[in-house]
């Protein structure tokens, strides 16, 4: 029985390689050329939003390496089953843009009807300044839209207190889209602060110089009839330059650490077995049990024989005992 489950998981698995071989070879990547090297990922040293990243417990930097070091690469048709990961590449990172999509004309801005149940689909702009806010653009209020699986919750824990927040699926900062129903879905303060860290890097780019665009696509992801998205899938072309200043194609999972979240009804409880083991590194300080970011200077002071270096999740090193650093902030 063991042995017919590990040839049936070989085969499942040569057929997934060659399917990925298949859909490699297929014309959907049409009118922009691949770039030398096109699977490592571009746009990924911009500077950062420091400030999701501090939520996340890293620089953007180093939220970036580890996801191009550390995540698993998915095809686009599996089920995002959450195996721990916040982050995950699909098709080796290589967004799946069709040539009409990719023959958007600026502005372009498209969301999905909502469906019987209530929930939105895809949305794609060819983003770039004159679909980005004008700067001091107050962000409008959110708290009419009530998008499906909207069971707000409060766990103490959770920064902000609250559990979901109303997730644009293309930012404000991208398209200053505000209370769109069709562009909001439920979605874990904890996925939106990593949804931002991939929408800074399309912003960052249209900002660098006048005529930058970026073909930007999000979509949720539910499972059968689930009111709650269980991911969301971000996909990101620079335009005109064959995504050599920004290219991604990763889904994000809609998790919180420490909650359970019933993703038909959007109820939840608390439970401490659901972690993200995304990669975090820091040093930790063995005698005073604080710990920091590498780059911090009482890093730096740490005893030799109390030094420890860390990659893994954060709450499993404060379940030790280990408090995050307050002048650094890890
Ligand atoms: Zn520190």
């Amino acid at each position: 029985m063991g042995t017919l489950a590990g040839i049936t998981r070989i085969a499942a698995g040569i057929l997934g390689a060659i399917a990925r071989l298949a859909s490699t070879a297929d014309d959907t990547r049409a009118g922009w050329d691949a770039p030398a090297g096109w699977d490592a990922p571009t746009g990924w040293d911009a500077p950062a939003d420091e400030d999701d990243l501090r939520r996340l417990g890293l620089s953007r930097g180093e939220y970036l390496r580890a996801a191009a070091e550390g995540a698993p690469s998915r095809a686009a048709g599996e089920p995002p089953v959450f195996e721990g990961r916040l982050l995950e590449l699909i098709d080796g990172n290589v967004p799946a843009f069709s040539p009409e999509e990719l023959a958007l004309p600026p502005g372009s801005e498209r969301y999905a009807e909502l469906d019987a149940l209530g929930r939105c689909g895809p949305a794609i702009a060819l983003v770039g300044r004159e679909t980005m806010p004008a700067p001091g653009t107050a962000r409008g209020d959110l708290g009419a839209v009530r998008p499906s699986g909207w069971d707000d919750a409060r766990y103490g824990f959770v920064e902000g207190g609250r559990l979901f927040q109303r997730c644009h699926l293309i930012g404000h900062r991208l398209t200053a889209e505000d209370a769109n129903p069709r562009n909001l879905f439920t979605g874990t303060g904890y996925l939106n602060h990593a949804m931002r860290v991939f929408e800074g890097l399309a912003a960052d780019h249209c900002e660098a110089a006048p005529g930058n665009r970026v073909l930007y696509r999000a979509t949720p992801v539910f499972q059968a009839d689930e009111l709650v998205a269980r991911a969301v899938r971000l996909e990101a072309l620079s335009a005109g330059d064959g995504g050599a200043g920004v290219r991604f194609s990763v889904l994000l999972h809609n998790v919180q650490p420490g909650v359970r979240i019933d993703y038909a009804t959007g109820a939840s409880r608390e439970d401490a077995a659901v972690q993200d083991a995304t990669m975090r590194r820091c040093v930790a300080n063995e005698a005073s049990r604080v710990f920091h970011r590498a780059s911090c200077p009482a890093a730096a002071r740490i005893a030799k024989g109390a030094r420890r270096r860390y990659e893994g999740p954060r709450q499993a090193l404060e379940s030790e005992g280990y408090e995050p650093c307050k002048r650094c902030r890890p």
